[in-house]
C-alpha cells in the first residue's frame, strides 16, 4: 500500500495549495483529485467567469469606441471564440498547476477519494482502486450549486453556473434566480452581449452580503442598461417547460417568460458519500465539515478547508486555509485570521471590500468617519472613460486606524489590496493619506478618501 506524510483529497484552489505548502514543509503528499486540477475556481468559476466578463469588457469598450475618437464598424460579438478563449485561458492556467505540483514534488493521484479509516483513503480510478495510508488527511472537497427540487434541471433551459460555463450561444432572454456575486456576474456578460436579463431576489436588496448603498448604486447603473430587477421577490414555481425555455411565476403574481433560466442561489459543501459522515467528522446544518482555527475536524489527524467547511466560499480563503492546515499538519502551529477577508464582484464597475462597514462597526461600538471619493473627480478614471462609483474608507475616530472599506468604481477588485494591508497591519488614514501616490492613478482614491475622512482632502469639497 502506498503511504504518504500527507494526503489532500480534492485538487481546487484549496487542496492544491495545501499540497505545495505540505511539500514546502518537507512532507510526502499526495492528491487526490476525480476531475481536473484546479476544482470550482479555476475549472467552473473564478477564471472561466472572468475571462468572459474581459471578453464582455472589450466589447463594452469597442461599443463606446467613437466616444474615444475611434471609429469602428460592424462590431461582432463571437461568443464562440469567447469561449474557446476561455478554455485556452484555463487550459494554462490548469498546466502551470501541475507543474507546480511536479516541481514539489507532489504526487498527483487522479481519482475518487472515499476515506475507509482515518488513516487509510481509498481511491476510485479509471485504472481501478487503490489504498493510500496517510499519517493526516486534508480534505479539500468543495462544493456544488445547489439546484432546489422547485426547478427540473433536466430541462435544457434550467442551468446552474456550471452548464451556464457551457453554453453554445447567449440566450435571448435569461432569467436570473438570486442576485448574488454570481448571479451579478453574469448579468453583466449577457447584458454586454444584447441577452434581455430579469433577476430576482428574494431579500431587500441585490447583493444581499454587500452594504445597502453599494447594492443599490449598482443597481441603478445595470438599470440603466436595461437588466430588469424583482427584488424582494420569490419565483414560486415554472408554469411552462417549453422548447422555447420557461415560463416563471412569481409571489407578485407576475410571470416571466425566458429562454433560459440560471439558478444562482448559493452553493453547497460536497461532503457526502465520502466516508467522513462514518468516520463520525463533525458536520454543521449545511453539511459543512465542522473545524477549529487551526483547520482541525472532530477526528484527530484529519483537517478539513475550502468551500467543504462552509464560511466564506471564495477561492482566496480556501487557499489560505490550505496553508493553515498544511502547517498544522506538518507539526507547526498556525491559525487563521479571517478579520480581514476582501470580497470583490467583478461586475461593471466593480465592487470590492473588506473589513467592516460604518454599521458593523457602530454595532461593535467604535465610533466612526467616513473618508469617501468619487471616481468623476479621479483624473485616471475620467481618461478611462470609467467614472461611476466611489471609494469609502471607515476609520476609527479615535484611533484614526482603517477599519474597512467599500468600493464601487473602476478595478475596484486591485484598489482594495491596499485598503486590506492597512486594516490589517492597523495602519491609519494619516498614514495612507500623507503615502505619496503616483498620479493619475485610480490608487490616488483611496489616498484621497483617507485625506477626506481628516479635512484634509484637495480634489474634493465634501
Ligand atoms: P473546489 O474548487 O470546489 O475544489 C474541490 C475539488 O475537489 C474539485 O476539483 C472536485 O472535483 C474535488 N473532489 C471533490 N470530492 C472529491 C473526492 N471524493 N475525491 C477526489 N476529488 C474530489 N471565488 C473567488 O474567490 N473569486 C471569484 O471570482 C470567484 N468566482 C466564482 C465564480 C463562480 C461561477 C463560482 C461557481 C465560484 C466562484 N468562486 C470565486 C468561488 C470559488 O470557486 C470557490 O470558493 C473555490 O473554488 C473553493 O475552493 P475549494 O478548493 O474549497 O473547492
Amino acid at each position: 500500500m502506498e503511504k504518504a506524510q500527507v494526503v489532500v483529497i480534492g485538487g481546487g484552489p484549496g487542496g492544491y495549495v495545501a499540497a505545495i505548502r505540505a511539500a514546502q514543509l518537507g512532507a510526502s503528499v499526495v492528491l487526490v483529485e476525480k476531475d481536473k486540477v484546479g476544482g470550482t475556481c479555476l475549472n467552473r468559476g473564478c477564471i472561466p467567469t472572468k475571462t468572459l466578463l474581459a471578453s464582455t469588457h472589450v466589447l463594452d469598450v469597442i461599443n463606446r469606441a467613437a466616444e474615444f475618437g475611434v471609429e469602428v464598424k460592424d462590431v461582432q460579438p463571437k461568443f464562440s471564440r469567447m469561449m474557446e478563449r476561455k478554455e485556452q485561458v484555463v487550459a494554462q492556467l490548469r498546466q502551470g498547476i501541475r507543474q507546480l505540483l511536479k516541481a514539489n514534488k507532489v504526487k498527483f493521484v487522479k481519482g475518487e477519494a472515499t476515506l475507509v479509516s482515518p488513516r487509510i483513503i481509498r481511491v476510485e480510478g479509471d485504472k481501478g482502486s487503490e489504498e493510500i495510508e496517510a499519517d493526516k488527511v486534508i480534505i479539500s472537497t468543495g462544493s456544488t450549486p445547489v439546484r432546489p427540487p422547485l426547478f427540473d434541471f433536466s430541462h435544457a433551459a434550467v442551468l446552474t453556473s456550471d452548464e451556464v460555463l457551457k453554453l453554445g450561444e447567449p440566450p435571448k432572454s435569461l432569467l436570473i434566480v438570486g442576485s448574488g456575486v454570481i448571479g451579478l456576474e453574469f448579468a453583466c456578460v449577457f447584458n454586454s452581449l444584447g441577452t434581455q436579463v430579469t433577476m430576482v431576489e428574494m431579500m431587500d436588496q441585490i447583493l444581499p452580503t454587500e452594504s445597502k448603498m453599494i447594492a443599490s448604486h449598482m443597481q441603478r447603473i445595470l438599470d440603466r442598461r436595461g437588466v430588469v430587477f424583482h427584488i424582494q421577490t420569490k419565483v414560486e414555481g415554472i408554469k411552462d417547460y417549453s422548447s422555447n425555455g420557461v415560463t416563471a411565476t412569481l409571489n407578485s403574481g407576475e410571470e416571466i417568460v425566458a429562454e433560459k433560466m440560471l439558478v444562482s442561489i448559493g452553493r453547497r459543501p460536497n461532503t457526502k458519500g465520502y466516508g467522513f459522515e462514518n468516520l463520525g467528522i463533525a458536520m454543521g446544518p449545511a453539511g459543512n465539515i465542522i473545524v477549529d482555527a487551526k483547520m482541525r475536524t472532530s477526528v484527530e489527524g484529519i483537517y478539513a478547508i475550502g468551500d467543504a467547511v462552509g464560511g466564506i466560499m471564495l477561492a482566496h480563503v480556501a487557499s489560505a486555509e490550505g496553508i493553515v492546515a498544511a502547517e498544522n499538519a506538518t507539526g507547526h502551529e498556525s491559525v487563521l485570521d479571517y478579520s480581514v477577508v476582501p470580497s470583490c464582484v467583478y461586475t461593471s464597475p466593480e465592487i470590492a471590500s473588506v473589513g467592516l462597514t460604518a454599521d458593523k462597526a457602530q454595532t461593535l461600538g467604535k465610533e466612526v468617519k467616513i473618508g469617501k471619493f468619487p471616481f468623476a473627480a479621479s483624473g485616471k478614471a475620467l481618461t478611462a472613460g470609467e467614472d461611476a462609483g466611489f471609494a469609502q474608507l471607515v476609520i476609527d475616530r479615535a484611533t484614526d486606524r482603517v477599519l474597512g472599506a467599500q468600493i464601487i468604481g473602476p478595478h475596484a477588485t486591485e484598489l482594495i489590496a491596499e485598503v486590506a494591508l492597512a486594516v490589517r497591519w492597523g495602519l491609519t488614514a494619516e498614514q495612507i493619506g500623507t503615502t505619496i501616490h503616483a498620479h493619475p492613478t485610480l490608487a490616488e482614491s483611496i489616498m484621497e478618501a483617507a485625506e477626506n475622512a481628516q479635512g484634509r482632502a484637495i480634489h474634493t469639497a465634501w
